[in-house]
């Protein structure tokens, strides 16, 4: 009979792909959904705040407790916590991502081992996840060679490198073959694609929408300075989305400096204006809470957010993750005031969408994803969601909806 494998996955995309090829790499094992039968447990770990870390801790205590399982850790967590880890027994085997391929041989160890693999490992596979039937992600680079002061991620996902050229547009050729329509292009830094193959992700992108099938193209996060001349250039093309997540982290001049971001506000406030006029909705990212977050720097900060043409926002309360240089910086916000400041942005870009929503003219391309109690959910070309009630099959459709209503919290149309 075959040994038995549970898997416990921490954190974010990344970490539930890499668990996807684990377990489909698996031969000589059998993947059970219950931990209490378990000859071995996998925990693929994320690290990226120190709460993050602690989640994994009382993981293993929990399953101290209730398991006799070979304990294996990997995922983020195997370059910073797993050799302490190994040291107090608590874990059998430590080993990093680049290693998922090979489960079978890691999980068949007798010895306790810490191999931390390669940081400089590039997957074989690009394909990250799909929605539906129509939108499907494309891992396209892997890593990162900033160095923002409050992030552990370079030092557990190594330096920038780009995924194969070739086997990218081969995948997307295959997957439009099959009725997909829209490809979101991800990785660790999606901006930094092509620098170390001497290309870049305005000519990937000039290639993928010369496939057959392709309609539209989305990005994941990109930094300001990597809206390049070149990338201006494809800004007008039909093929991508009018929405743009450019982040920013933060739009006080003197914080983007503490965290030691690249992006400089003034530059950034003209580069938003120059894709607002060209009809971008744009989103970003934002820290509120980092260590020397004044009031002062919070109300210039918020000051100068009121001034962009932002649509969308992901903002996180800043988060202490040891081995980062913030992690040293004082003084430090309360967590209680963090989360005043997170809720003042979220609700002032809560009501810039609305006021873009409402001053848009045109039809709104929609690809529905999805079907809810009779209502199909789906995104337009601003990244913007529609409800849309109908007594037809939406699902996986492109639309032009041409007559809609804008509700506050998003727009609705019936069909
Ligand atoms: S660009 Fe993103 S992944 Fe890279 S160091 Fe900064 S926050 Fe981390």
């Amino acid at each position: 009979m075959k040994k038995k494998v549970y898997f416990k996955t921490f954190g974010c995309r990344t970490n539930l792909y890499d668990s996807q090829v684990m377990m489909s790499s698996l031969k000589e094992y059998e993947i059970t959904q219950n931990e209490d039968e378990a000859d071995s447990i996998v925990i693929n770990s994320c690290t990226v705040t120190n709460g993050a870390d602690s989640h994994v801790r009382s993981y293993i205590s929990q399953v101290e407790k209730t398991s006799k399982a070979k304990v294996f850790l990997t995922g983020c967590g195997a370059h910073t916590k797993g050799e302490k880890l190994l040291e107090e027994k608590r874990v059998h085997g430590v080993f990093g991502q680049s290693e998922k391929e090979q489960i079978d041989l890691m999980l068949s160890q007798d010895k306790p081992f810490y191999n931390p693999g390669d940081l400089n490992h590039v997957d074989e596979s690009v394909v990250d996840d799909f929605i539906g039937k129509s939108r499907a992600f494309i891992k396209i680079q892997e890593g990162c060679n900033f160095r923002c002061s409050y992030c552990i991620i370079p030092f557990v996902r190594g330096d920038a490198r780009s995924m194969d050229e070739a086997r990218i547009l081969e995948q997307i050729a295959r997957l439009a073959l099959n009725g997909f329509g829209e490809f979101i292009l991800t990785g660790t830094n999606v901006g930094s694609y092509g620098q170390d193959t001497k290309t870049s992700l305005a000519k990937l992108m000039k290639k993928i929408a010369q496939i057959r099938g392709v309609r539209r193209i989305r990005l994941g996060s990109v930094e300001p300075i990597q809206i390049t001349d070149e990338f201006k250039e494809i800004l007008d093309e039909p093929w991508l989305e009018k929405h743009l997540h450019i982040a920013l982290q933060h739009t006080s001049p003197t914080m983007l400096k503490i965290m030691n971001r690249r992006n400089v506000y003034k530059r950034d406030k003209e580069l938003f204006e120059l894709l607002d006029s060209k009809g971008f909705a744009i989103g970003t990212d934002f820290i509120t809470g980092h260590p020397g977050e004044s009031e002062e720097l919070w109300l210039e900060g918020m000051k100068n957010a009121k001034e962009l043409p932002l649509t969308h926002m992901h903002s996180f309360t800043y988060s202490k993750r040891d081995g980062t240089a913030s992690a040293t910086m004082k003084p430090e916000v309360n967590g209680k005031i963090a989360k005043q400041r997170l809720h003042e942005i979220d609700k002032l870009i809560e009501q810039k969408n609305y006021e873009f929503r409402k001053s848009f003219v045109g039809n709104l391309e929609v690809l529905v994803e999805s079907e809810k109690d009779g209502l199909y959910h789906g995104y337009d070309q601003h990244f913007n969601k529609i409800i849309i009630e109908s007594d037809e099959d939406l699902n996986g459709n492109w639309l032009t909806v041409k007559n809609y209503e804008v509700r506050e919290d998003c727009n609705y149309a019936q069909l």
